[in-house]
């Protein structure tokens, strides 16, 4: 029998309809993804489906389980953790006759596409799924549970994938929606923890979640820089790791540490595979080392609560990627996951993906561990070596040999933002390991210009860092020409360092600019330098992400998270929050992407009088369609500088009165809780990760530069050489490059507006406004 549906229009001719489902553990931002589904699909003309409790749902079927949903149905998802259409482990699903039964019951419903957020196991069963489809199909009709018609209308099913998993442990994709929520959850208990380990000078194990991948003990090992890790892609004998870590561990607390954290991933193993649990390394550190030693065991909370604003922007803008994945598909193509390889959105093979994801757990299990290593992405590789570096390298036996060793130094410019102290604490400690002595220039160039303040960065005094907020080494906005060029290239000569870091927003951009064309001048400066960005305006050219932009846009989100609450709670109330950000409305557009607001205001466009008034009108309605229904409420994201007339209280006054009493606007100014309290763990470890690179940078082109030394004291340097040896890392599309300083600030660059030329986040805006119906003029 064909179950009838009411309700809601039908997909009809050439209309999709495409349903949604959340499978496996749940994962913080799965909401968003769902919500950013059933929108987009609405947006681009298709019906919208979701599958209630996984693949259970698609077993029992019906309009309880797979029901149609509008717009509304959606509202204020984004904010909310778990998953609101439920999930399930379904045993049924495994065996053929459940599939079975699935293709009937997505048939009966009239559903063409089947969008599913899940883990590895989630997604092996969706390949499954679509490739067993024409048999499905076929004893379906065989078995007359499907009329010809409908045998016809549905021959190929369209399936795609989201990865939802706080593990992060499917290959192709850098990250799963909700791994970076749950490493926030780690990161914030093993801060906890730490300052009791501290005020007690105490060890403690903490087991993470991870059977089969080591990547949340890894990054949050490295962001909370963790003495030691238990992973189970790089296993030791039973010997070995006891032997390592106490050495470690020792090591640490003679050069006057007072606390040991360390990370058991859940499935960490020794090489004989035999689980490490935290009750064996418990018993060495007390036994070897006789430390008083704890076990925290984080359990469910690292699932908990609403996601971190990466997870939901990934969520959301892999939502709309798969609703154009499928409406792109036909049947030759082969299904999609949707994933991300640093800041792009990109397409996968569904099948290949899983198949290495399956791959990895293979090489486990046959004790093929370098295997199981070379088949995780090459970022896994890299964090891996990097904390190794930082965290624990023998300090004393360093890697280089005596003549290769350099004096690097590093300077922080500009507002503080989060990861500045991450990157020093890497920058210094990496220095360390590989024999290179680190200095740090305190409070920017005018510190260095009228107070020689240079130190040589010590290990115990950098304990700590890698946490903290802020800027350690101190900050101020002077370029070194405001500072004074000439006693800048002063000091630099007179404590010979061969490389620079600065780390900085705008201001460093234009400092690296002035020392790079000050080198015809002062051959101090013939030395490597390069720009790490951090600010939360995100605005330096040559980058796509900032340090310290999302420590921002967490906490702004958070304080839009409140805001919304305190706005439904009132009668017909939208709040204006209005950001930081200078000239650029990044936080402003990311931030509105994160919350769902309503609108956003940002100087790249201005306010201008016909969009105002077709917001007041699409806001009115909204609030007139929405009576009687409970939570209920609405953020408007302007940036400070948006409108030099209607600040943001005039645009609040402004708004109440076109809406004449239909409803009121208020102002809502975050500040400097922009800046954010303590960094995220995006922001710690892109910190540490790009601060190596920026050693690296420094290593790698000493020859190159040479070559431009001449021994008459001239400076004959090649645009090459420019290039390669003052740049500005960044993050561009699917890669992490260095950029030439001289062709960003010439050419990529408006400086009167201190902004990129080209704004990389603009079809964002364009994504936010669809998914919540915002009409543009
Ligand atoms: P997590 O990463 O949170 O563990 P997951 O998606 O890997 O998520 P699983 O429990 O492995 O979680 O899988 C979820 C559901 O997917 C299973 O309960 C089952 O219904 C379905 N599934 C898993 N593997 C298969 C398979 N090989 N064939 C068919 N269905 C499967």
């Amino acid at each position: 029998t064909t179950t009838n549906y009411p309700s809601l229009p039908k997909a009809k001719g050439h209309e999709k309809a495409i349903a949604v489902m959340t499978s496996g553990g749940d994962a913080p931002g799965m909401n968003s993804n769902v919500r950013s589904i059933v929108r987009s699909a609405i947006f681009k003309g298709c019906q919208a489906y979701v599958v209630m409790e996984g693949y259970e749902g698609l077993v029992r079927g019906g309009p309880e389980y797979i029901k149609q949903v509008t717009w509304e149905d959606v509202r204020g998802w984004s904010t909310e953790g778990g998953t609101n259409i439920g999930t399930a482990r379904c045993m049924a699903f495994k065996k053929r006759e459940g599939r079975l039964l699935g293709a009937q019951h997505l048939i009966e419903a009239g559903v063409d596409a089947l969008i599913v957020c899940g883990g590895d196991g989630s997604l092996t069963g969706a390949d499954l799924f679509r490739s067993e489809w024409p048999s499905l199909i076929k004893e379906l009709l065989e078995t007359k549970r499907i009329s010809e018609q409908q045998y016809t209308r549905y021959q190929h099913l369209n399936i795609c994938g989201t990865v939802g998993s706080i593990d992060n442990d499917m290959s192709t994709t850098d990250a799963t929606i909700g791994a970076y929520s749950a490493l926030d959850r780690i990161c914030k208990a093993i801060d906890y923890v730490e300052a009791t380990a501290y005020s007690h000078s105490r060890a403690f194990v903490v087991e993470v979640m991870g059977r089969n991948c080591g990547w949340l003990a890894l990054l949050a090992g490295i962001a909370t820089s963790a003495d030691y890790i238990f992973i189970p892609e790089k296993p030791a004998s039973s010997e070995e790791w006891q032997d390592h870590m106490c050495n470690i561990v020792a090591k640490h607390r003679s050069k006057g540490k007072r606390t040991t954290i360390v990370i058991v991933a859940e499935g960490a193993i020794s090489a004989d595979l035999t689980p490490i649990t935290p009750k064996d390394v418990h018993k060495v550190l007390v036994d070897k080392l006789g430390l008083d030693t704890r076990i925290t065991i984080l359990g469910h909370v690292q699932r908990g609560g609403t996601a971190v604003a990466y997870d939901r922007v990934l969520a959301t803008l892999q939502g709309v990627e798969a609703v154009n994945a499928v409406l792109d598909s036909t049947p030759e193509t082969p299904s999609p996951l949707i994933a991300i390889n640093e800041n792009k959105i990109v397409r996968k093979p569904l099948m290949d993906s899983v198949a290495l994801t399956k791959s990895v757990a293979d090489a486990i299990q046959a004790k093929d561990f370098d295997k199981a290593m070379s088949l995780r992405d090459t970022e896994f590789v890299e964090h891996l070596n990097n904390f190794m570096a930082i965290n624990s390298a023998d300090h004393n036996e360093p890697k280089l040999a005596a003549d290769k060793r350099l004096k690097i130094a590093i300077i922080n410019v500009g507002a503080p933002a989060g990861g500045v102290n991450s990157a020093v604490y890497s920058m210094a400690t990496y220095c360390m390991s590989q024999g290179h002595k680190p200095y740090g220039i305190y409070n920017g160039f005018t510190g260095l210009s009228r107070h020689e303040s240079v130190r040589s960065l010590n290990w115990k005094d950098l304990l700590g860092w890698q946490s903290r907020g802020g800027s350690e080494l101190g900050t101020n906005r002077h370029t070194p020409e405001e500072a004074d060029i000439g006693m800048v290239a002063y000091y630099f000569q007179k404590y010979q360092f061969d490389g620079l870091i600065i780390v900085g927003g705008f201001e460093a951009f234009v400092s690296l600019s002035q020392l790079e064309r000050a080198r015809d001048s002062y051959s101090a400066f013939r030395i490597p330098m390069v720009l790490i960005p951090a600010t939360l305006s995100n605005n330096v050219p040559g980058t796509e992400y900032s340090l310290g932009s999302d420590t921002a846009l967490n906490a702004l989100m958070e304080y839009c998270d409140i805001v919304k609450q305190s706005a439904s709670s009132s009668r017909g109330r939208a709040f204006i929050v209005e950001t930081q950000g200078g000239n650029s409305g990044y936080l402003a557009t990311l931030a509105a992407l994160a919350c769902g607001a309503a609108a956003s205001y940002v100087p790249e466009e201005g306010i201008s009088l016909e969009q105002l008034s077709q917001d007041i009108e699409t806001l009115s309605g909204a609030f007139e369609n929405a009576k009687g229904r409970d939570r209920f409420g609405k953020i408007i994201l302007k940036s400070k500088n948006a409108s030099k007339a209607l600040t943001t209280d005039k645009l609040a006054e402004v708004i109440t009165e076109e809406a004449s009493g239909r409803f009121d606007a208020k102002s809502a100014l975050p500040g400097h809780i922009q800046q954010g309290g303590l960094p995220s763990p995006i922001d710690r470890t892109r910190g540490t990760r790009f601060a190596i690179k920026a050693v690296n940078f420094i290593e790698n082109n000493q020859d190159l530069i040479a070559e431009a030394r001449s021994d008459d004291g001239d400076f004959d340097i090649t645009d090459k050489q420019v290039s390669a040896t003052a740049s500005v890392l960044g993050v561009k599309g699917t890669n992490v490059v260095f950029t030439s300083i001289r062709h960003l600030y010439d050419v990529e660059t408006d400086i009167a507006k201190r902004m990129p030329k080209i704004i990389h986040w603009q079809e964002t805006r364009t994504i936010a406004d669809h998914l919540v119906g915002r009409k543009r003029v």
